[in-house]
This record gives structure tokens, sequence and C-alpha cells, in this order.
């Protein structure tokens, strides 16, 4: 018999989060489940918790505390809430975190996790781009593992040779192009929140479904590619990919491409940052070659999607470039969503805050955290004043 493994899941009621239960459902004389947490979906939360024999669950908004500690009266679940209470969960000594908190506020608990040299499969690409090169040495530090479980990040991970640094000759991210792919500028000033959210392929939580329309999502993997494989930045080429088949590719030096197929289905990617180096069986759709028929690659274009330009800047300026970048996102993409501002507002906006607050040497995470702040403010009284 072979000892179960125990996993957290951060951010346990969205998108991954629930594709890492049904994994873990699925495999559960593999794994047992330690800590779940969530913001302010208590429902959700007490009943997943209960589902899977969560051992502590924790609920991000600390006014839920008594709905939480309510809902799980009777059971031997401990409960917690507030940011204190996250960054003690990740503290617990489970074998594997799954980080899908959305946006910085993953930051804290995720940091709790590496500290302690858990394996971290990471989907919270956010926290990388706002405090990458500071989290990536704590990795290292404190001999935590990173696993990326974005799928291009994923297929990069599987498809990467081992000390491959003088190697790789580009990495390729592959993006769909999200649901504006072929619309004009002219046309995207108009579209709606309903439109925004229709991914073509993929079906996610709001805040990312956003990112991917504007392109903005393509950004931030651009920066979290970076973060996490040995290659330059001029390296890292964005290629449209309207099919979401292949979900990433490497070329090396000989000029062999290695890439990474499956169908558009975020289990896959999780699974296998459970799992690694191993592999578990998954229920997804298995590609149909004959029926697929052509997949189609093309060049993004930065001037229809300015998110990809401004992540680019962002990268090579580096700094709290990407910090600054990826908060005023946050609160941009969260008006957007409120119907305060417009779609194409979000890119412009974003590029209006990056000019004001500018970049500094990043040396540490305070300055993370206080840079998140004041661009966060920024960007609201920016907002408040169109
Ligand atoms: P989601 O909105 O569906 O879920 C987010 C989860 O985080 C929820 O459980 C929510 O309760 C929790 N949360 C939100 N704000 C929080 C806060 N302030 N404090 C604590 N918890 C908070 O999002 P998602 O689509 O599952 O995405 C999660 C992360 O994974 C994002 O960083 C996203 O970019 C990344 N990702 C998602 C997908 C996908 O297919 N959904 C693919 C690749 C990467
Ligand atoms: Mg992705």
């Amino acid at each position: 018999m072979t000892l179960k493994k125990s996993v957290s899941v951060f951010g346990v009621t969205g998108s991954i989060g629930t594709s890492t239960v049904d994994i873990l459902k699925t495999h559960a004389d593999k794994y047992s489940v330690d800590a779940v947490t969530a913001h302010s979906n208590v429902d959700a939360l007490a009943a997943i918790a209960k589902d899977v024999g969560a051992k502590c669950a924790v609920i991000g908004d600390p006014a839920y505390f008594n709905q939480l500690r309510d809902a799980l009266a009777g059971t031997d679940i401990e409960v917690g809430a507030g940011e204190s209470a996250l960054i003690e969960a990740a503290e617990r000594p489970s074998d594997i975190v799954i980080a899908a908190i959305v946006g910085a506020a993953g930051l804290k608990p995720t940091l709790a996790a590496i500290r302690r040299g858990a394996r971290v499969g990471l989907a919270n690409k956010e926290t990388l781009v706002c405090a990458g090169a500071l989290m990536t040495a704590e990795v290292v530090k404190h001999n935590a593992t990173l696993i990326p479980v974005d799928s291009e990040h994923s297929a990069i991970f599987q498809v990467l040779e081992d000390r491959a640094e003088d190697r790789v000759d580009r990495i390729l991210l592959t993006a769909s192009g999200g649901p504006f792919r072929e619309w004009s500028l002219a046309d995207m000033m108009s579209v709606t929140r309903v439109q925004a959210l229709a991914h073509p392929n993929w079906e996610m939580g709001a805040k990312i479904s956003i990112d991917s329309a504007t392109m903005m999502n393509k950004g931030l993997e651009l920066i979290e590619a970076w973060h996490l494989f040995p290659v330059s930045e001029d390296r890292i080429e964005i290629v449209v990919h309207p099919q979401s088949v292949v979900h990433s590719m490497v070329e090396y030096s000989d000029g062999s491409v290695l890439a990474q197929l499956g169908s558009p289905d975020m289990r896959t990617p999780i699974a296998y940052a459970l799992s690694w180096p191993d592999r578990i069986r998954v229920d997804v759709k298995r590609l149909d070659f004959a029926t697929i028929g052509s997949l189609n690659f093309e060049s993004p274009d930065t001037k229809r999607f300015p998110a990809l330009r401004l992540a680019r800047e962002a990268l090579q300026e580096g700094g709290t470039l990407p910090t600054v970048l990826n908060g005023a996102n946050e609160v941009a993409v969260d008006a957007f969503l409120k119907d305060k501002i417009g779609f194409l507002d979000i890119a412009g906006i974003v590029e209006e805050v990056m000019g004001k607050v500018g970049s500094e040497k990043l040396t540490n995470l305070d300055q993370v955290f206080e840079t998140d702040a004041r661009v966060r403010r920024e960007t609201a009284a920016m907002i408040a004043a169109v």
C-alpha cells in the first residue's frame, strides 16, 4: 500500500479549485485533503470540506467566520477566517498545496507554503507576476518545488529537458486569442461583460476570462514563463492558436520543436502537478485528430490587444513594473465586471497607471505589498474620475 499524499487547495470553490477536487475524489486512494479555503462562498466551502473529508476549512473574509463555524458544527473540521488563518492553513504540513486563489491575494499563503518547503502546484499566476524574482528565490532557499498548473506552463514543463538552458532557442507560448480574436478595434469598443466572459475554448473564473479577452492573460503568462523557465525575454514568443490543442512548445538548438497537446481541460495540468513525476488517469475528452482536421497558428496583434505590449514592456523594464501592471489590471477588470468602464479602457487604464507610478528596483516583499496597495488606490481614483 502506498502512503497517501495530503493536499491543500487554496481557492477550492473556484474553477481550478473544483476541478482539483474532482481529481482528488477520483483518486481518493492516492490523495487525502488537508486544508481547503475560499474567499466568501461559505456554503460551497463547507459543502466541499465535508464532501472531501478536509481537516481544516478557512474563509478569507472574516465576516463569514460564524457562518462557516455553524455550517461545520458537529464535524471534526477545524475552521478559521481571515488572512492570518489562510497563512496558517498554508503552514500546515500537507505534501502538496494547490494555489488557486485569483490575484495578488494569493501571495501570502503561497509564500507560506513555499517557506516550509512544500510542493506548490501554482495556478495563481498573478503571484509570480507581482513578486516573481522574490518568490523563486524563496523556492530555492527553502528547497520547495513549484509546479505550474497554467496549461501553457505545464506544457512547457512537460517538454523541457533537464539542464536545457543552453539548448533552448525559443519558448512558444500559445494563445487562443480569446473571443475577440477577429474583431476590429471599433467593434471591441462596445463589448459587453457577457460577450467578454464567453471564452470560445475554456470555462474559467471571471477575472481570467476577461484577461483572456483582452489578452492580458497571455501577457501575464509571458512574465510567468520568464520566471519559471531559464530563457531570456526575447526568446519567449506568443503564437495565436485558436483551437487551444497545442498548449505550448519548446524549440531546441537542433531545430526540434517539442509540444504538449491535449483537450482544453484544466484537469490534465492539475493532475500533472499532483502526480509529477508520475501520471494519473484523468477522464478528459481525448483528441480525435481526424475530426479536428487542422490546427491554425497566427501572429498576435498588439495594436488590437495592447495588453500584450504592456506586459512585454513591464517584463523588459522589470523591478516593480510587473507589480504595477498586475495591480492596475486587477482593479480595471473588476471595474469592467461592474460596468464602470468599457472593455478597451482596461488596457488604457493599465497603461496610464504604469506611466504614472513607474518602476522601482525590487528588493523586498514589503515593497511588493506597498506597490500593490498604492497602485490599487491610484487605479481606483483614476476610474472614479472617468
Ligand atoms: P475563480 O474566480 O473561479 O476562483 C477563485 C478562488 O479564489 C475562489 O475559491 C475564491 O473564493 C478565491 N478567492 C478570490 N479572492 C480571494 C481573496 N481575496 N482571498 C482569498 N481567496 C480568494 O478563479 P479561477 O478561474 O479558478 O482562477 C484561479 C487562478 O488560477 C487565477 O490566478 C487564474 O489566473 C489561474 N488559472 C485559471 C485557469 C482556469 O481555467 N480557470 C487556468 C489557468 C490559470
Ligand atoms: Mg493559461
